[in-house]
């Protein structure tokens, strides 16, 4: 029952490795979305890498998510305007855009079959206030030229085949948003990245990064060094990635574990924090009676109806005393009393539909204080430091990507493919100097508990 819908009709989309290489040129840790990516997108200019995954593809977040492809950044657009100033809003914002165009490209070049369904998402307003706001994001992304609608609450019963829940007051729409099935678009992925060399093991478990004894100079090469260590110039040491299969090199070792950041590197602790949703899934309904990507309720609770006729809900975690915000929340253990809410809201919700929660599942987030992700390059893992300066990206030889405050989707691949340019010479585009994992961070738990 606590399997997610995601992973109960995958197949192996790759095929198991018996014997582990002895040294990678790229190394990632972690095949959910941002490990599946990251190989594609490295695949593509020509630096397959290895992916350890410690469970199987989409064991974390990225199987346990709501399969909602939301164009944007995990704090709407005029929160963002509030926080970072218009222009680095502008920058982030496009950023997010062209990774959820990413995901529609990709599905369509790879042939993915992952029931994506390109029917927009809406992020629905519950109360007068919220209506308010969204209704003031739809006219501010406007006016920086970006997609997005005020949808009246008549005009929001065009998505619905059932009478509109009365609490629903209208929606800001995003034509380019849509949902899938999550599993599939993982395994996807990691097809496509596979296809062009790409190597996935899974069920190997990461224990720990470092240098090599006695190779203190290993992470702070000079400039000019760069691209002979990309290029596996011998006289560079190895990064050593220990594993329960014995240790392994590697020239350059991306991190993409999400809410298990913390495990490899423990400067990040208190950087990040494991918030956990609670998601579940009925049985097929006779016939699809709710199109598009739902967001409702600032985004805590989240829906849609896959091609099939089940429904897959999620959220609710305000109704928690603790919010299921914090380091023990990593563990994906259903919530009985948030999950009684989740079945209440179906059916006062929708009353005339004939609900059957088939599965019940949970999975954990990864939340910074100012919600945008960690992506770039960090110091030795050695120090047990997050560092205070920024690393350069020409010599650096270990990388993290993740902690995506729940919206994962779009942003993911355009993390990916940042991270992809940085480690193949090209330039990382604007939103990198925003997305640094040393930039000084509030403390997540006092953010995400409001
Ligand atoms: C309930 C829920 C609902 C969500 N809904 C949405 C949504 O609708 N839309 C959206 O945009 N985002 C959503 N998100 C967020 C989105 O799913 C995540 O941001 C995204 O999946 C993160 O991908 P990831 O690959 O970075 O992390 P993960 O998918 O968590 O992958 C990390 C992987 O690293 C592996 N790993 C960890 N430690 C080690 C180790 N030491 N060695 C080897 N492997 C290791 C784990 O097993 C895991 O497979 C949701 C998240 C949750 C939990």
């Amino acid at each position: 029952m606590s399997t997610p819908h995601w992973h109960a009709d995958l197949t192996p989309p790759v095929a198991p490795l018996t014997e582990l290489p002895p040294h990678a040129d790229i190394l990632v840790v972690g095949a959910g979305l941002t490990g599946t990516w990251l190989a594609l997108a490295l695949a593509e200019v020509g630096r397959p890498p290895l992916v350890l995954e410690r469970a199987h593809l989409a064991a974390g977040a990225s199987g346990r998510n709501g399969g909602l492809l939301l164009p944007g950044t995990a704090e709407l657009y005029p929160a963002l305007v509030a926080r970072h100033g218009p222009a680095a809003a502008r920058t982030l914002w496009a950023w997010a855009v062209a990774g959820a165009a990413d995901v529609v490209a990709t599905i369509r070049r790879y042939g993915i079959d992952c029931d994506w369904r390109p029917e927009g998402a809406l992020h629905a307003a519950v109360s007068e206030a919220e209506a308010t706001h969204l209704h003031d994001a739809a006219a501010l992304l406007a006016a920086d030229g970006f997609s997005g609608e005020w949808l009246s609450a008549s005009d929001v019963a065009a998505w619905l085949d059932v009478p509109r829940p009365v609490d629903i007051h209208g929606a800001l729409h995003l034509p380019d948003g849509g949902a899938f099935h999550s599993g599939r678009l993982v395994a996807g992925l990691a097809a496509a990245a596979a296809s062009r060399g790409a190597t996935f093991v899974e069920g190997i478990d990461v224990r720990g990064i470092d240098r090599r004894a006695g190779d203190s100079d290993a992470v702070n090469l000079q400039a000019s060094d760069r691209r002979t260590v990309v290029e596996h110039h011998p006289d560079q040491p190895p990064i050593v990635v220990h594993t329960d299969r014995g240790p392994i090199t590697a020239e350059v070792v991306v991190v993409a574990t999400n809410a298990w950041l913390p495990e490899l590197l423990p400067g990040f602790r208190d950087a990040v924090v494991p918030v956990r949703g609670q998601v579940l899934s009925s049985r097929p309904l006779p016939k699809r009676i709710i199109r598009g990507a739902w967001s409702l309720n600032n985004g805590y609770e989240y829906l849609q109806q896959l091609s099939d006729g089940r429904l897959v809900f999620g959220g609710m975690r305000w109704s928690a005393p603790d919010r299921e915000v914090g380091p023990h929340f990593v563990a994906p253990d259903v919530n009985d009393a948030i999950h009684s809410g989740l079945d209440r809201w179906l059916a006062g919700h929708f009353p005339s539909l004939p609900i059957t929660v088939e599965r019940r599942w949970a999975g954990p987030m990864c939340w910074t204080a100012d919600r945008l992700p960690l992506v770039g390059p960090v110091a030795a893992p050695s120090s047990g430091l997050r560092g205070d300066t920024d690393v350069d990206p020409a010599t650096a030889r270990l990388w993290i990507t993740g902690a995506y405050s729940g919206h994962g989707v779009p942003v993911a691949p355009a993390a990916a493919r940042l991270v992809a340019a940085g480690l193949t010479g090209r330039a990382m585009g604007p939103a990198a100097p925003l997305v640094v994992p040393t930039r000084p961070l509030a403390d997540p738990v006092a953010v995400a508990t409001p």
